[in-house]
């Protein structure tokens, strides 16, 4: 099958949900991707922060390839080990106390809200199920994790949404005063907006945010979804912030490129979801645990330092290569926004780069960089020549 005839088929059968680059991908090594036609790609977007370790890591292979020949899926009815110490493994370095192991970010955020809303109903009764989110944020596709995203756009079609949410100001602490209320028990945010813009919270702002909600018995939920799991130069973002959440979400890159997510709670936390209160099918599926223990393996304390190298390395090339079409850098780690200025879109600017062998995102009005974390200094120079040869 060559190009054209893949993009028939597609457009044949796929309802049409998605406007995709007219580029298709056929198989990768390591942070370098090769289309149906042989052409090669440096990938600085990781399928949207999923492939953290890469494409094809050999241990990664060996575990699913591994697992698929034991047991492939046996349900939360019956106890196996692969989600066990995975859980074991987050909670160690993270610090939280339990997980609950679902398939994506928006259900993982389903979950922190039902956390907190039986949390707080527990305690104080019916009445109290609100949750402020951020202006700017995303939290999903769902008919409630799109109400908990703070941008009107996602706020459109699929009326009635789930009701229960506030929006406030990124940055601002009055903003959380003025929203909020004695029906409140929650507040949740990224600590690196992604989808809005790769914009990172204000860290006097997010310990400001941790007194206030803590003086008001409001759970801290921290969506890390995108920021976790390494992206940002840490296991998960809030360990850079010196908090502790209540409850933190995370999904993309944690098995490495199968759909897994979950929710972790701390020792306050992690009972309220009893028997029966929430649960999940394919939830901490034996392969994806196996594929997600080899991803925070690999995501030692010397493999995240150097993601934080990496990511200023890069932040560092971009702004010095002078390009009349590229702004400031920003980010965390190698979560990375560079601003776009010039009569070209950020839109234009990544199918110019994605035609040119470099696959970026972009987010807000900026291009978004989320490179695998173990990509090598090669591919990233060399994907930084593909940058500034096509915007020069
Ligand atoms: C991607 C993302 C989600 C949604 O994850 P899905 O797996 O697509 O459901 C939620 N929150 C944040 C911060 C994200 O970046």
């Amino acid at each position: 099958m060559d190009h054209k005839e893949l993009v028939e088929l597609d457009h044949q059968y796929m309802m049409q949900t998605y406007g995709r680059f007219d580029v298709d991908i056929d198989h990768g090594q390591g942070a370098t991707l090769y289309d149906l036609a042989g052409k090669e790609y440096i990938d600085f977007s990781s399928g949207i922060g999923v492939n953290s370790i890469g494409y094809a890591n050999p241990k990664w292979v060996e575990a699913i390839t591994g697992q698929a020949m034991k047991l492939g899926h046996i349900s939360n009815l019956f106890y196996s080990q692969p989600y066990a110490k995975l859980a074991q493994k987050l909670c160690e370095r993270s610090g939280m106390a339990a997980a609950f192991f679902g398939n994506s970010g928006a259900e993982a955020n389903e979950g922190m809200i039902k956390l907190a809303r039986k949390y707080s109903f527990d305690k104080y009764g019916k009445g109290r199920g609100t949750i402020i989110t951020l202006k700017n944020s995303f939290h999903g596709r769902t008919i409630t994790t799109l109400n908990a995203t703070g941008q009107d756009v996602f706020h459109q079609y699929f009326f009635p949404f789930t009701e229960g949410f506030r929006y406030a100001q990124a940055g601002s602490i009055d903003s959380i005063q003025e929203v909020a209320g004695h029906d409140v028990c929650a507040v949740m945010l990224e600590l690196v907006q992604g989808e809005g813009g790769v914009l990172p919270m204000d860290p006097e702002y997010v310990h400001d945010l941790a007194v206030l909600c803590a003086e008001r018995d409001w759970l801290l939920l921290v969506d890390e979804v995108q920021t976790g799991v390494g992206r940002t130069g840490t296991l998960f973002a809030f360990q850079q912030y010196g908090i502790i959440p209540d409850a933190v979400s995370f999904a993309k890159g944690i098995a490495g490129g199968l759909p897994m997510g979950g929710v972790l709670a701390n020792e306050r936390c992690r009972d309220v979801l009893g028997p029966g209160t929430h649960a999940s099918t394919f939830g901490g599926n034996p392969i994806c645990a196996a594929a997600a223990q080899v991803v925070l393996d690999t995501l030692d304390e010397d493999a995240l330092a150097k993601v934080t190298e990496k990511g200023n390395y890069i932040r560092t090339r971009i702004e010095n290569m002078g390009l009349s079409s590229l702004g400031e850098t920003r980010g965390l780690g190698m979560m990375i926004g560079v601003e776009v200025k010039g009569e070209e879109s950020n839109k234009v600017l990544a199918a110019r780069l994605i035609q040119n062998g470099l696959l970026v995102l972009t987010a807000g009005s900026a291009l978004r960089l989320l490179p695998p974390l173990t990509i090598s200094m090669q591919e990233i120079d060399k994907g930084l020549a593909i940058m500034q040869e096509t915007l020069l």
